[in-house]
């Protein structure tokens, strides 16, 4: 089957190799120079199927006015009038029930717990690397009240027999070395040591490489202007190359897949919620994180690539814009300099932002459509680089007429009231 995927980024890409591993024909359009330059570019690194939660929480809603009002915020919000953002908005506030939650964070969890085993064999089996580590992810608690929060995700954890180690601060310490001259701020942590990190944007581009010795074309500088429909079924894609045809047709465009889908009459949920990083050389190895940290106070992961420290998070309602706000920037600064001081060179750390294409569940949109020959592999949200993996492979066997390894009927678009 000939497949034209849209979209170049960890999604599409993963989506291309798995679809051309299962024999297909595969192009994949971009409209950038090469793969993963967008969301894909400079994550914050964690492939975290432990830390897989949805934003959408009980008690959320309070927290986030919280939130706006810290001096170095996790939460930004630009209020404007456009009607996608507060339809999505609304259904965010849906999904804050506990119910939601629990529903939510299963389908992440599976799919996340999925994605790394995939990406283990896809190591095992190619070789790949891309500054990866598997040496867990922990989360550490400034507060009492953090740390007896995360009961709820335990709770989840052992539901899903996702292993994990509740550790008080010596035990942090012990884990994360690094941790050690700031270990009076925090008062405990909660581990995962199945989780992993890794550079997603190497990850990507050695993949699309991968692919195109296996076969799959890419079509980068690309722009996909609209996607054509008759009678129940794509017919073609309109680039700025021309018109392009297949048998089949993948949606992988992040944040701007609702964009494309609306004329066809789709009302993709998929917002983007903009995030930050910096990338620093590591100057003191004895000071540097040997894996992730996730901040708790300031939702901020701190992940160790390579000679480099990735510091990224901050949930930013600002539309399109990608924008670099200074005080953005000083919230990452400030999250890395109190935890891991003099472990690497912040000043001179690169800043980047990105819009994470976010569903108001939390779970990624793959499978079919009301079109018979256009499916979904979209809305990945806050953990695109943990799903990757498996979101193609499920994918993958859906359009070729395999069952999939996990539960996949909740994951695609008819969970939502698209009218
Ligand atoms: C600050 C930050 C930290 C994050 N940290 C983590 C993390 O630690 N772990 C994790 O799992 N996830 C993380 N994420 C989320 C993760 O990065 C995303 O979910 C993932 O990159 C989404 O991949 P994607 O392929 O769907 O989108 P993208 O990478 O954005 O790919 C979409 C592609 O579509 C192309 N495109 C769009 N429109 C068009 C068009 N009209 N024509 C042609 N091409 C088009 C773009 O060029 C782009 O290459 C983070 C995100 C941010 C912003």
């Amino acid at each position: 089957m000939k497949v034209l995927v849209l979209g170049g980024g960890v999604v599409g890409v993963t989506s291309a190799w798995y679809l051309a591993q299962a024999g297909h024909e595969v192009t994949v359009i971009d409209r950038q120079p090469e793969a993963g330059m967008e969301t894909s570019f400079a994550n914050a690194g964690q492939v975290s199927p432990g830390y897989s939660a949805p934003w959408a929480g009980p008690g959320v809603p309070v927290k986030s006015v919280k939130w706006l009002m810290m001096a170095y915020r996790p939460f930004v919000f630009w209020p404007m009038p456009d009607p996608h953002l507060w339809k999505w908005l609304w259904q965010m506030l849906e999904n804050c029930t506990t119910e939601a939650y629990d529903r939510n964070k299963g389908r992440m969890v599976r799919l996340a717990e999925y994605s790394r085993d995939v990406m283990c064999d896809l190591r095992k089996e190619t070789g790949i690397t891309y500054d990866d580590r598997q040496q867990g992810t922990l989360q550490v608690f400034r507060t009492q009240k953090q740390l007896d929060g995360a009961a709820l995700d335990i709770a989840v954890l052992k539901q899903y027999q996702v292993p994990y180690e509740v550790l008080d601060r010596e035990a942090c310490v012990k884990a994360e070395p690094g941790l050690a001259e700031a270990a009076h701020k925090i008062v405990g942590g909660l581990r995962l040591p199945g989780d992993e990190t890794g550079d997603a944007f190497k990850f990507t581009q050695t993949l699309a490489g991968m692919a195109a010795k296996a076969g799959v074309k890419f079509l980068y500088n690309t722009k996909i202007k609209q996607i054509l429909s008759d009678n129940g079924r794509v017919t073609a894609v309109e680039t700025s190359r021309g018109v392009m045809t297949a048998d089949s047709y993948v949606l992988s465009l992040g944040s701007f897949s609702p964009a494309l889908a609306r004329p066809l009459g789709m009302d993709l949920p998929i917002y983007p919620v903009k995030g930050y990083s910096l990338t620093a050389d590591i100057t003191d190895a004895a000071r540097a994180p040997v894996s992730t940290i996730m901040d708790e106070t300031f939702k901020i992961g701190i992940t160790r690539l390579g000679n480099r420290v990735r510091v990224g998070g901050t949930a930013e309602l600002a539309g399109f814009s990608r924008r670099l706000r200074k005080p953005r920037r000083e919230t990452l600064e400030h999250s890395v300099t109190d935890l891991f001081a003099g472990c690497c060179d912040v000043p001179g750390a690169s800043f980047w932002t990105g819009l994470r294409p976010m569903t108001p569940d939390g779970t990624p949109i793959i499978g079919r459509t009301g079109l018979e020959n256009l499916f979904l592999n979209t809305g990945h949200g806050t953990l695109g680089w943990t799903m990757a993996c498996g979101s193609g492979r499920v994918l993958a066997d859906i359009m070729s007429g395999k069952k999939p390894d996990i539960a996949y009927e909740d994951l695609n678009v008819f969970r939502y009231d698209l009218s």
